[in-house]
């Protein structure tokens, strides 16, 4: 385990790169890219490789792509949790519900999802969490944090203090 704690307050981070896509087929895709974090073993295996963890995408349903604790979104499964809520919700609901649900274990993350009409939805409750999106019908847009799309600090979701 990393003592993720002390490795934020020491500010050593490389972070994640994470990009979900979708095409004129239907097709949805993610994918997620890390330098890991500060500090971990060799061999250390994060949730930004593993399916259903850091990422998934499934056509018919919609696509996920996770950064954050790796320890913490991997012992949720926090992509597969995602991917479920997508069956019954818009992507919004989605990943703030998946993020209430990481509660339990504790640990910071920001998600940003597609639902299966293409809509998108994202959330985080660190700090910020910088997200881009475009698309044919969508404006290219681009945030360092959910409150600057909400234009209200409430919509931040904040994980367990
Ligand atoms: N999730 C990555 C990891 O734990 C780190 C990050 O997102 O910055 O390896």
């Amino acid at each position: 385990m990393i003592a993720t704690e002390q490795i934020k307050k020491e500010g050593k981070s490389h972070d994640t790169v994470g990009c979900i896509a979708l095409d004129q087929a239907g097709n949805f895709a993610a994918a997620t890219s890390t330098g890991g974090l500060e500090g971990a073993p060799v061999g250390r295996v994060g949730d930004s490789p593993q399916p259903g963890c850091g990422f998934y995408a499934e056509n018919g349903r919609g696509a996920v792509a996770i950064s954050g604790d790796g320890e913490y979104i991997a012992r949720m499964m926090l992509a597969g949790r995602t991917m479920y809520h997508l069956e019954k919700t818009d992507p919004q609901k989605a990943v703030e519900e998946s993020l209430e649900e990481l509660k339990k274990v504790g640990g910071e993350a920001g998600l940003i999802a597609f639902g299966h009409d293409g809509s998108i939805g994202w959330a985080h409750n660190s700090s910020h969490f910088s997200v881009a999106f475009a698309g044919s019908e969508i404006s290219p847009r681009i945030y360092l944090s959910k409150a600057e799309e909400t234009g209200s600090q409430d919509k931040i979701l904040k994980g367990a203090a």
